[in-house]
């Protein structure tokens, strides 16, 4: 699995960057990530529907601190207080995607 070589975090402009060992960045918005939240506080475990809803997300979400779990995954610990959520660079790799996607649609 491809990790990133470097992790910043823009708070100023609500932005997670990861930059992967391809070299190609990944720009985030916290917005963007707390949204799409996998844990189980988030997803119901059972059926995956979505629990949280996304509208009760603001857009002055702020990002506290990003832990590293394992060598795999990041922890993130959220202005609204959530912190249960981990977010494993696949995850990350396919949110970044669909944000890209979404932009050029
Ligand atoms: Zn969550």
């Amino acid at each position: 699995m491809q990790s990133p070589r470097n992790i910043r975090v823009h708070r100023e402009k609500r932005i997670l960057e990861l930059v992967w060992d391809t070299n190609d960045v990944s720009s985030l918005p916290f917005q963007a990530v707390r949204r799409d939240c996998h844990c189980a506080v988030c997803v119901d475990e059972f059926t995956g529907r979505r629990i949280l809803d996304p509208s009760s997300v603001p857009e002055d979400i702020d990002l506290l601190d990003v832990s590293l779990t394992g060598n795999y995954a990041l922890k993130f610990r959220w202005s609204d207080t959530h912190d249960s959520g981990l977010f494993t660079w696949d995850h990350l790799r396919k949110l970044a995607h669909r944000l890209e996607h979404e932009a050029n649609a």
